[in-house]
This record gives C-alpha cells, structure tokens and sequence, in this order.
C-alpha cells in the first residue's frame, strides 16, 4: 500500500519491473473486443477446449489476438496454457515436443501445425546474459501475467478464451489497437537490451499494421540500433525473412530506413537501400513478392534474396570480366563474393544460397537461344524462377524487353512455334564461353553490363 502510494507520487509506473506489474487483467466481453468466432480456426479452438476440459487454462495469445482484434483472419495460431509441455503431449495423438531449451508443444491436425507454449516466467534479472546485456536463455515457466510482461508489445499481450470469448488484456493492448499504437511493454531501453530483435518487430508491425510508434518506444531505437550486431546472424535472418513476407515488405524498408536500423547494421540492408543502380529492380522485386503474399501466394526466399543482391552480383561479375574472366566464371566468382560477405552478418542458410546460386547462374543461359540450349532450359528444375527473375530484369530495364518476350513465346508455344523461334534469332546470341575454348575471344556485347555502368 505504501510502497503503491510512493510509487503514485513519484509517478513510477510498475513498468519498471515487469514481474510484479499488471497482474489482474482487464477482462472483455464479445461487445467490448468484437472479435467475430468465426474467424477463429476450428483446431485451436479444439486444443483451448481439451486443455480446459482436463482443468488446464488455454487461451488464444499473441499476434493472432492482435489480427482478430483488427478484424483480419490470422495466418497461424498460437496457443498458451499453464500445462506443462509434457501434460500438453500427452493430451493430444499428434503432438511433438519442440526445443531443448524452452520446450513447446507442435500440436498438428493433418497440415495445420498449432504451437502450444507453457506461460514463461518473467524472471529476466537472474536469467543468463551476454556483455551487452541480451538475454541468453529465459526458460523458467511462470504465471500467466508473467508471461504477458515478457511478451513484447502491448498488442501482442491479450490472451482470447474461445469457450467463454473474453479477452484478457494485461498492458492496455486493447486501447493501443484502437489508438493504432505500437508500445512496448516495460522499459524500452530494456527490453531492446535484452532482445534487440525487438526493434526490427516494432518496424515490421509498424508497416504492416499501419500502426504509429509509441513515442517513447521509438526514441531509443536509432541510439540502440547498433545492438542488433550482437545477435547471433541467424535469428536477425529469421526476423528479417518475416520482414520481407509480411506482404509489405517495402514499407518495412523504408521504415527501417527510417528508424536508422538499416545502416551499418546488416550488409545486406545497406546494399539494397543505398544502391542506386538496383533500385528499380528491387522495387519491382518488392513489389511483387508484396503482391504474391497479399495474394496469398507462396514466396521463395531464395528468388527474394537472389533479387535484394543481384546489383552487388551484377557489378562484381562487371568486375571480374574486366579482369579477363570468362562470363560463366566470372558470374560464379561475383556469386561466391556476395554470398560469402553477406553470411556474416546475415547468415543465409545453405539451400537458400544454394537457390540463389541457381538463379543466377540461369541468367547468361537465356541469352543462348540458339540449338538445343533452349529445349534444356525448358527441362531446368528452376526455370519458373529463373524465368520470373529474367522479367524482372526486363521490367527495370536492365536488359532488352524482347528477350523475356522471346522466352515467354518459346515456353508457352507448341514445338513449330519453339522451332520457328530458334531459327528467327541470329546465331550471334551463343556468346557465352565454356570452360573448355582457352582460346580468347571477342566478348559479344552484353545487355547486363549496360547497369553496371
Ligand atoms: P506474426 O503475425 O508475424 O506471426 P506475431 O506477433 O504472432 O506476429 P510471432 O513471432 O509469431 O509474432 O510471436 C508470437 C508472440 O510471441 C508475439 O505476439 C509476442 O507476444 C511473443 N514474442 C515473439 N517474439 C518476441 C520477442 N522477441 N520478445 C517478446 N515477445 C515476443
Ligand atoms: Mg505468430
């Protein structure tokens, strides 16, 4: 009493130490959030029900609350309980316990694949840290406002009970999707300290939402960015695939510009943003990978990826042929360059490097459209991508329009079409030179170098 009294008067809020503050939830009722049932999927409602009816609590949680709330149809649902993984497991014919660390429960129903997680405790004080102040592990199990005090922004704390549809809000969160605001929980500083990734979701949520930042949830960002450096390369990867197929991927950019987070930071974001010779490509690039996902389309990382580098392969391979490499050579040598300074910072994972690789190596494939290299590339497990790529280079007139023209003909036409294709195109398009002619050569001119100027 108090201690609340003095806390009153010095106006501190129980932010400061997330384990004791908003215990008791605001609770509301159907009229009070709106939520329409309909759009809850039926599995999770299955999982809450048999948790509930065998005396565990289950609730709906996290950004599928936060979708509900603003009337969009989630793409995955998230279950919390206070059941341990084990007690989940054994409640469920198909449930696999996830994790060494913090286990969670993979709970699937033919391909919907739900994760149930048990609330975490919120006591970050004692929990492991590397010199910067990141939390290294955090696997204690907690109460259910525990849980809500560790999640991250206030929207992302409501808890929906699909059995008697109240949503429990610990933060304000439903004040904040009425505002269109994003807040953190706790202290900003702190809670970036402890997890950096953080400051790249407040982007991502910012752009797709629409949602403003907070202003005391922003202001330490351009001073913290730097603290990003220090997250294993791996996860900022995951954080920023999510970014890139939120279906508003180029909004995210630019509010990452923004925010200050794109510079120095990751490699990757600097060569795209500040690159004046790949802008058109990757804003078409962007575009169309937004439209896919808006589409409900599926997107390859990989083909995303080879897009946001391209320019960087483009001026390497420019690069290594002024040096006297052959073309297909050269094109292997800029791809090991770009991939190899990239991983670093932004570990691409093996198959997504290997596709990118793949995607490239295409491209001086489909200048040969003479003989029987065409008929090949039709047999290519990769041609769509290759194929999709090479219209993007038309679109931003990186090369001649006529070339995506003649290959959407030759893939589309019947065999007189591909026959009478081959032989409208001069031979002089066999320019690229295989491993084995030592001989030197004249270069026939190449529309790609014309970027790189
Ligand atoms: P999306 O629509 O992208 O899936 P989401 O909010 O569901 O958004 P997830 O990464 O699926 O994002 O995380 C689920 C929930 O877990 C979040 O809503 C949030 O409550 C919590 N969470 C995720 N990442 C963090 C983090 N880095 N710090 C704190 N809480 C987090
Ligand atoms: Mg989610």
């Amino acid at each position: 009493m108090i201690k609340k009294f003095i806390r009153k008067i010095l106006g501190v809020k129980n932010k400061s130490d997330p384990a004791s503050a908003n215990k008791k939830p605001t609770v509301l009722g159907p009229k009070e959030h709106g939520i329409d049932p309909g759009l809850v999927s039926a599995n999770a409602i299955r999982i809450t029900q048999t948790l509930q009816e065998n005396g565990f609590k289950a609730f709906v949680v996290g950004g599928a609350v936060r979708d509900l709330l603003t009337g969009v149809k989630p793409k995955d649902f998230d279950i919390a309980t206070n059941a341990t993984p084990e007690q989940v497991k054994r409640l469920f014919r198909r449930a696999f316990i996830i994790g060494r660390r913090f286990q969670i429960v993979h709970v699937m129903f033919g391909q919907d694949l739900l994760e149930v997680t048990t609330f975490r405790g919120a006591a970050t004080d004692g929990a492991p840290k590397d010199e910067h102040g990141r939390v290294l592990r955090d696997n204690t199990f907690g109460e259910q406002h525990e849980d809500a005090a560790r999640r991250d922004f206030t929207v992302n704390a409501m808890y929906y009970d699909p059995a008697s549809q109240t949503v429990l809000d610990y933060h304000g969160g439903m004040k904040d999707i009425k505002k269109k605001t994003l807040r953190i929980i706790g202290v900003p500083e702190a809670r970036y300290r402890e997890d950096p990734v953080r400051m790249l979701r407040v982007v991502r949520f910012a752009a797709k939402l629409q949602f403003d930042i907070d202003a005391a949830t922003r202001a330490p960002i351009p001073v913290m960015a730097p603290l990003i450096n220090n997250v294993p390369a791996a996860r900022v990867f995951d954080e920023m695939l999510k970014l890139l197929t939120s279906g508003h991927a180029m909004a995210c950019l630019q509010q990452l510009r923004k925010e200050g987070l794109h510079h120095g930071l990751m490699p990757l974001l600097d060569v795209v943003l500040e690159q004046p010779l790949g802008e058109k490509f990757v804003t078409l690039a962007l575009a169309n990978t937004d439209e896919r996902v808006q589409q409900g389309k599926g997107v390859s990382p990989g083909f995303l990826f080879a897009s946001l580098l391209w320019h960087q392969v483009v001026e390497k391979w420019e690069a290594y042929k002024a040096a006297g490499e052959f073309p297909i050579p050269a094109l292997h040598l800029a791809a090991d360059d770009v991939l190899n300074t990239q991983t670093d910072a932004l570990a691409i994972q093996r198959k997504i490097g290997s596709d990118m690789r793949d995607i490239w190596a295409m491209q001086p494939r489909f200048d040969k459209r003479v003989g029987k290299t065409p008929y090949k590339m039709l047999e290519h497990p990769r041609l769509r991508a290759g194929y999709d790529f090479l219209l993007l280079r038309c679109a931003s007139g990186e090369i001649d329009e006529e070339i995506g023209e003649w290959w959407t003909d030759f893939m589309e036409g019947d065999s007189a079409e591909r026959e009478r294709l081959i032989n409208s195109k001069p031979k002089t398009a066999a320019s690229e030179a295989g491993p084995k002619k030592r001989k030197p050569r004249r270069r026939a001119p190449r529309k790609a170098a014309a970027a790189a100027e």
